[in-house]
């Protein structure tokens, strides 16, 4: 029964990807992270046909602290309220742990958010303007030709005359292409932390980050709405002291 509805999705797969070739799309890009879908969002409201492969199945989760800075907001001509989980006016920086040093604004800083929602929000703009989502198609090989470029993954071949890479970090599309080997990459480590309410309504509104307590890199406490997102990143180089350090950050935040 199970190879039977395994089988059936296959096959369905397979005809979804001949359709998909018959009918072509002028942009192929892939990733649904922020940059590929408000690419794709773009591209659709100028008439472009897209199509998006994304390897995960959506919504997924990603972990980030979720803070989308007020400039970029306003790069987007509509609301993100709806997604939004808290407005930050207030930073906070420490040095080491040390006295915090406190900046406010009146004005809204930057907008927290978690990645899963947030990200699937702008696919579904992108969507509602014609682009064309698969998810669960992680793209393994590209081929450039004189006439098109040819996106492989599991189940299909796709083709397009453009090809877009928004596939993030550590991109296939960079790799395939010979690009980026000499980036020196960042590692991060985070906890979604539910905390009483007494303790959430004092990060509210405010972004600590201290620098110095981790070498190479930084920590951070980003307030969501019903949790804190607590977390450090580093210098690949740096990374055998991340774990003891991100520890120590949490111990100083006193949170029992
Ligand atoms: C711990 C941490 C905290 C961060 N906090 C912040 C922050 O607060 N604010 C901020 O602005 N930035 C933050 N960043 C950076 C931010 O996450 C990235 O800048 C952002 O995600 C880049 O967006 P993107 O669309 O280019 O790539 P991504 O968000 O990485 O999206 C790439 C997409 O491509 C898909 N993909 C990958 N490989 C393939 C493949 N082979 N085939 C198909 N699909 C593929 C992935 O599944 C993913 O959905 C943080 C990063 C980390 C690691």
């Amino acid at each position: 029964m199970r190879d039977d509805i395994i089988e059936d999705r296959s096959r369905l797969l397979r005809l979804q990807g001949f359709l998909l070739l018959k009918k072509s799309h002028d942009v192929i890009v892939i990733g649904a992270g922020p940059a590929g879908a408000t690419l794709a969002y773009e591209l659709g409201k100028r008439g472009i046909g897209v199509l998006v492969l994304e390897k995960d199945k959506l919504p997924r989760y990603k972990c980030c602290a979720g803070g989308v800075t007020s400039k970029a907001a306003k790069l987007l001509d509509f609301d993100i309220s709806e997604v939004t989980e808290d407005v930050i006016y207030e930073l906070s920086f420490t040095f080491k742990l040390g006295r915090p040093y406190l900046g406010q604004h009146s004005q809204p800083l930057i907008y927290t958010v978690m990645r899963d929602v947030f990200d699937y929000f702008l696919v579904k703009r992108a969507q509602q303007l014609g682009a064309v989502l698969m998810d669960g198609q992680k793209v393994t090989q590209i081929q450039v030709s004189a006439d098109w470029v040819e996106v492989s993954t599991a189940d299909n071949i796709f083709r397009s005359r453009l090809v877009v890479g928004a596939d993030g970090a550590y991109s296939v599309v960079a790799r395939e292409l010979g690009m980026g080997r000499s980036i020196e990459y960042l590692v991060g480590i985070e906890s979604e932390i539910v905390v009483p309410e007494e303790e959430l309504a004092k990060w509210k509104s405010r972004v600590h980050i201290d620098l110095g307590c981790i070498p190479g890199g930084y920590a951070w406490v980003f307030p969501k709405r019903n949790h804190l997102s607590i977390g450090a990143g580093c210098l690949v180089s740096k990374a055998r002291y991340l774990n003891r350090r991100h520890q120590k950050f949490l111990n100083s935040l006193s949170m029992g």
